[in-house]
């Protein structure tokens, strides 16, 4: 028979067994601040997971349009800054030397880009938020995740097609790693009065690979990690970045089209 004060301490021990173990099961976190008007913590790995549907077949893309700003046909990197990455088979490649933003500067605007994952043949290859992580940044700061959720489940406010830390896609639309997948954005950007207070938050309609994943949904503030999304006053312009986040993501037949919005 154990005494009170092993029974206490195996009990102790089992129960830091226990959330070690929940610990390494959880898909995000449980410690982070609640989203406002939700239950869900930011990047809560209890969050429902987006259903999954099957995008039509890979291969074709998008032809610039006749107004469209081509900010890379597959020949060459001179419309971007930082990195640089590497021009292979017509795409750019995340190298590890940081992250690339556009020279010219956007506001309101729509974007394509396709972009592919890195496969890893018979190898696990990592999961969660390392498999295929990069992403698109609006004004340099409000993230539209890329991601590989292809058989792959993380925290959903920062699956494929999330804006990162705010809301998840409204299905997975991911095609497996190696294939090429596209994101057309429509972006609407903050306003701002001249004392600096918001007028009207970002909004963001996506596509991914074809499919609706949000349309119209109002972006709570700049891009944040394991916080709270937030506003710092900004120009009504700004560059378009692609992240470096460590994964040799491929992106081709990126163009912008500038818009005209009524207000
Ligand atoms: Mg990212």
């Amino acid at each position: 028979m154990l005494s009170s004060k092993a029974l206490a301490a195996l009990l102790a021990s089992a129960t830091t067994l226990l959330a070690v173990h929940v610990q390494e099961d959880m898909l995000g976190y449980q410690d982070t601040p609640l989203l406002p008007g939700t239950q869900w913590h930011v990047h809560d790995g209890l969050r429902p997971q987006p259903r999954v549907v099957t995008p039509g077949p890979a291969g074709v893309t998008a032809t610039p349009p006749s107004d469209a700003i081509v900010l890379f046909d597959g020949t060459s990197t001179d419309r971007w800054t930082g990195g640089p990455w590497k021009l292979e088979d017509g795409a750019m490649v995340v190298n590890g030397k940081g992250a690339i933003k556009t020279k010219q500067e956007f506001g309101d605007c729509q974007l394509h880009l396709e972009w592919k994952a890195p496969t890893y043949g018979d190898a696990k290859g990592p999961g969660g938020q390392g498999r295929g992580n990069s992403g698109v940044f609006f004004f340099g700061r409000y993230e539209i995740q890329v991601l590989d959720c292809f058989e792959n489940q993380t925290y959903p406010d920062g699956m494929t097609g999330a804006l990162y830390g705010q809301e998840p896609p409204m299905v997975n639309a991911c095609r497996p790693a190696g294939e090429w997948q596209s994101y057309d954005i429509c972006f609407k950007a903050p306003r701002f009065s001249d004392s600096g207070d918001l007028q009207s938050p970002a909004m963001a309609t996506v596509f991914l690979n074809g499919i609706c994943v949000h349309h119209g949904r109002l972006m709570d503030g700049a891009t944040g990690h394991r916080a709270l999304a937030k506003y710092g006053v900004h120009g009504a312009a700004g560059p378009i970045q692609l992240q470096d986040h460590g994964n040799p993501i491929a992106f081709r037949n990126i163009w912008a089209r500038p818009l005209q919005l009524a207000k």
